[in-house]
This record gives C-alpha cells, structure tokens and sequence, in this order.
C-alpha cells in the first residue's frame, strides 16, 4: 500500500508572488568538508599550482554566470556576480590560503578553513548585509574547493521537468541556471526580502519563499509542494483539502492576474472622468521594467539609499548621475522623482559606509537629511548626480524627514551650491527643477500650509508618518496591531496636508504603502489626492480601484469618514460601503 505522506506548513517570507504547485527537485548542500591530508615539502609546489590553476577556473566560471545573468536580466543583476570576483581576489583570504599550503596542508582543505575563517567572523554580527556576504563567500569556496577537486557538479540545468526547486540556499550561479521553462517556483531556508535569490526571483517573476530555516532537511525530491509566493506559505504534501483549497485560490488568483494585466494600458480615470497619476517606487534603475510593465506612468519615490547596501565605498557623484540617468531615461517622457537618501532609521545597520555610533532610538535620530546636513560632501555628489541627470529626462527631486521650514531651507541651500557649481563648470542641468519633500513627520504635516508655499509639491509619506503620530515603531510586530491608518488623527492630517498643499496652488502626492492598498483608495481619492505612487505589483489594483468609482461618491464617503471617532467604525464604514474594492 502506498505511504500517505504526512501534510506539513511552512511560513517563510514571501519574495515573489504567485501561487505555483508541483513536485520537489532538492538542491542537495554539496562541499562536505574536505579532508586534511598532510602534502611533503616536494609537492607542495605542485599544490600551489592546483590552487591557482582552480582559481582561474573558478574566475571563468563566475564571468559566465556573470554573463549569463548580464544577458538575460540586465547589469544591476549581474554585479551580483562581481561580488564574487572580490571575494575570490580577496588579498587576506589569498594570502591565508598560500601560507596553510606552504605549512603542508592540502589546497581543498586550506581553502575551506582560510573561509571558515572568514564566515565565523561574520557569524556575530546580526546585519543582513553580512549575512549575505557570508553565503558569497560560503559559494565561492565551494567552487574553489571543487574545481581544486574537480568533483562533479549538481545543476539546476540538468533539471528537465516541471519542478520547484528546493535548497538551503540558491546563489546567483545556481539560480542562473534556471531554465524558465522547467523551473516554477524556489523555496530555500536561507535568505530574506533583500537576498539574491529574491531580486532574481522577481527579475524572472516566478513564485518564491525564503527564509523558511530547516525546510530542506523536511522534504525529498519528488514530493509534492504548493508555494504561495503571495502570503509567504509552503506546503509540503498538500492533503486532498489544502489542494482543492489552493486550487480555487490558484483560479483566483489567476483570473485576477489576467484581469489586471488587461488594464496595463488603460488610464487611472474615475468613472465621472477624474484623471489620476498613478507612479511607481522603485529601489533601483531595473525596477523601471517592472514599473512600466504594470502600466506605472512615471515614478513616484526611487528610494536612492538602496544605492549604499552591498558595497564597500561610498557611490561617486559619477555612479550617481549615470544611474539617475539611465532611471529617468527608460521612463521618459514619464517625470522620476528622486529621493534623497534616507538613511538611518531600519536602514542604519546596513551603512558600513559611515561612523555612525550606535543610537538607542535610530527611528528619531540621525536620519534621511539630518544625515546629509551631517556629511555635506556626500549630500552634494548626490545632488550634483541628480541634476546632471536633470539634463536627459524629466526629473524632480524630493528630500525626506523634513520636520519644518529650517531644514527645507538649509537642504535648498545645498541644492542651490550644487547648482551654483554646476554653472560655473558649464555643465548643463534642468535650471527649473521642481523640488518637493516628503511629509512624514507631523510636525511637517501641521505646518504643511507653511512648507508648501516654498515648495512645488509634496507626497505623504505615510509609512513614517502613522509611525510618528500614534508612536508605533513601524517594524515592531508586537505593537502591529496599533499601526492603523484609519485612526482619527491620520484620517484628519490627511485632509489637512492635501488641503493645505492646495490651497498653496501645488499637488499632493502619497508615496507610503497606504496609497497602495485598494482598501484606502477611495478616501484619498474623495479627500483630492492627485497622485499615487506604489508598488509596481500594487499599480494594476490600485488602477482598477480608481476606474470602480465615481469622484463624486468618493468624496462623499471621505467627508462621512472625517465624522466617525473611531477606527473600528470607519472600517465598518468601508467594508459595508458599495466602494469598497
Ligand atoms: C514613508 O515613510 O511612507 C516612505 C515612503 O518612506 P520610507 O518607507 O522609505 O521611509
Ligand atoms: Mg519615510
């Protein structure tokens, strides 16, 4: 009889949506320790040869997989794979290696303890960065070791079914080697919404889930799985129920998919004729595809401090300008508006770059623009960047965390030094580039009125925003359920803030995850917010909020809102009204 296999669910962090079923193909860990062997003092120039003639190897192999990903997702991608290369030239890690060698061990075994090295060292320190660096080097000693042993290697291009890929870890190489066709989902124990196997993942557009810890051990080649890349689930042998479950969310979700893709091209129009523009954020240039892909008509907030993770110097004014330029090119005619760095706050642990000391509270502390006002130089290679690029595409630029009128005004200071350079060294930039900034802290948005008159406009950063007003650290899970956009005091700034910009004669823009959410669109839309800007995988719903309403209804709801004194009852509100969407 055969053996009914035990149902089991996993949660992960969900990286790439979709919901996908099939049979498991597991990636097995391969590189076991290699074994000490003691070489005679005669040899040990031939191991040294051995070494180098695998590390010429290993660098071919990493350019292919670098061309490769080069190819078929573009350069941002591919720098993934130049990582490796300055792991592999690492002059410490090199020189650790030779003298294990010239003491008389084996070069398998002086490479796998000159990384162990390495990565223990790393083990102690909790920032994702790190982390990530410690799988690079874990892959490239693998190589290392089994190019020196010339040991056959299991591929995912030997894959020739339809098949999920389970593994500990996916590096850049394996996931290269995926073969669209044949590969419909990942689902690895390591990794996190940063990792490369997520932007690969999301580059290919196939369901994936990360970070799932010890799932590889769980399962075997050829059982069954489910990956819900929306919620972040795993199934491992799926009972007949949790299928027939899936299969219907499958059919909805499907049917959705298609329904929203016909919209790509339709315009973000009320019902009763009301245009609204509807942007993209994007964290870097690549993202542009995804954006325009999903019918975005320009983007919203590139959040440009995605530049500084994953590197070990500080971007020039030349990176800088190369790659605004090339982000507000592939959107052209569409306007980008480019944010100056927000750094610190969630972002801090990831800046290597600069000597910031540890802050008890991160979120208040030196972040965003105070951090520019703090190091000047490299705020203005930023700025210089953005308005040499000014000169190609239609470009704006945003600064974040502006908490009153001072700061506006010595962050325009620096704006107008970087213009005045640029002058005097004849190089031509946008001389009317329009200038907005965030509101996100509510001492921003009581004096929204006066702000605005010295800017051109505003987006309400509402990730902060609901942070600062009901004091609810915004990655804290265990005061999530305090994080509510609907609260009174968010509803009644809102109005505020888009009322004052208006009266000050410029546009209101939202660029925080409440502007994405389709739950909310009709409020922002009643209260004559005039653009959205989301999450490229959020600009097909949102648009389809848009098209489902009149404006007419739509402001009627919002005034009815700004009468309720409770959360609970505003959502009730929403959920009964025939608007919801
Ligand atoms: C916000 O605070 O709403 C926002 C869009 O900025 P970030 O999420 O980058 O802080
Ligand atoms: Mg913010």
């Amino acid at each position: 009889m055969a053996e009914i296999k035990q149902e089991s669910i996993y949660q992960g962090v969900a990286v790439s949506g979709g919901i996908v079923s099939g049979k498991v193909f597991l990636l097995a860990e391969q590189g076991n320790a290699p074994i000490y062997k003691e070489i005679p003092q005669d040899l040990r120039k031939k191991e040294l040869a051995r070494l180098k003639k695998a590390i010429a190897q290993t660098r071919a192999d990493i350019k292919t997989t670098y061309l490769k990903i080069n190819e078929r997702l573009g350069e941002n991608y591919a720098k993934i794979a130049n990582v490796q290369i300055l792991i592999l030239d690492d002059p410490v890690m090199r020189k650790d290696i030779i003298s294990m060698i010239e003491e008389g061990f084996n070069a398998e075994y002086a490479v796998f303890k000159a990384s162990g090295k390495i990565i223990k060292s790393f083990d102690s320190i909790s920032d994702e960065y790190f982390r990530e660096r410690s799988f690079d080097i874990q892959d490239v000693s693998k190589r290392l070791i089994e190019n020196i042993c010339q040991s056959a290697k299991q591929s995912l291009a030997a894959i020739d079914r339809d098949s999920i890929v389970v593994a500990h870890n996916l590096t850049p190489a394996d996931t290269v080697a995926i073969r669209e066709k044949f590969i419909k989902g990942f689902a690895t124990d390591m990794g996190g919404k940063t990792s490369h196997t997520a932007i690969i993942a999301q580059g290919f557009e196939i369901p994936a889930v990360v970070g799932l810890k010890n799932l590889s051990c769980a399962v075997h080649s050829g059982d069954d799985i489910i990956i819900d890349g929306n919620k972040g689930i795993v199934i491992i042998n799926p009972n007949s129920e949790t299928i027939s479950t899936y299969e219907k969310e499958f059919n909805v979700w499907f049917a959705e998919h298609k329904e929203l893709e016909k919209l790509k091209d339709l315009p973000a129009q009320t019902l009763d004729g009301v245009k609204i523009k509807l942007f993209a954020n994007i964290d870097n240039p690549d993202e542009t595809e995804y954006a325009l892909k999903n019918g975005a008509s320009g983007i919203g907030l590139y959040r440009t401090e995605f530049m500084y993770f994953n590197r070990v110097q500080i971007p020039t004014e030349e990176e800088h300008f190369e790659n605004y330029k090339k982000t507000a090119q592939r959107m052209s005619p569409f306007e980008t508006i480019i944010r100056t760095i927000d750094l610190g706050g969630d972002k801090l642990s990831k800046l290597g770059l600069l000597d910031i000391g540890a802050e008890s509270n991160p979120f208040m502390g030196l972040r965003a623009i105070r951090l520019c006002f703090k190091y000047p130089d490299i705020f203005l290679q930023q700025l210089r960047g953005i308005l040499r690029a000014s000169a190609f595409a239609k470009i704006k630029i945003m600064y974040p965390m502006i908490s009153g009128l001072q700061e506006l005004r010595q962050a325009n200071i620096f704006l107008q030094k970087a213009k005045d350079g640029l002058r005097k060294e004849k190089i031509d930039f946008d001389e009317n580039i329009e200038v907005g900034a965030m509101i996100e802290i509510p001492s921003a948005a009581i004096i929204t009125d006066i702000l605005a008159k010295e800017l051109d406009f505003i987006s309400i950063g509402t990730n902060d925003l609901i942070q600062y007003t009901l004091a609810v650290d915004r990655v804290n899970e265990d005061v999530a359920d305090l994080y509510d956009p609907l609260h009174p005091a968010i509803i009644r700034l809102l109005k505020k803030i888009i009322d004052d910009a208006h009266n000050a004669g410029i546009k209101a823009a939202m660029c925080g995850e409440m502007a994405g959410d389709p739950k909310y669109t009709p409020i922002l839309l009643g209260f004559g917010l005039d653009e959205f800007s989301v999450s490229s995988s959020q600009v097909s719903k949102i648009k389809r909020a848009v098209r489902n309403i009149k404006m007419s209804d739509a402001k009627k709801l919002s005034q009815e809102v700004l009468k309720i004194s409770d959360a609970k009852d505003i959502e009730k509100l929403l959920s009964k009204s025939s608007l919801r969407v």
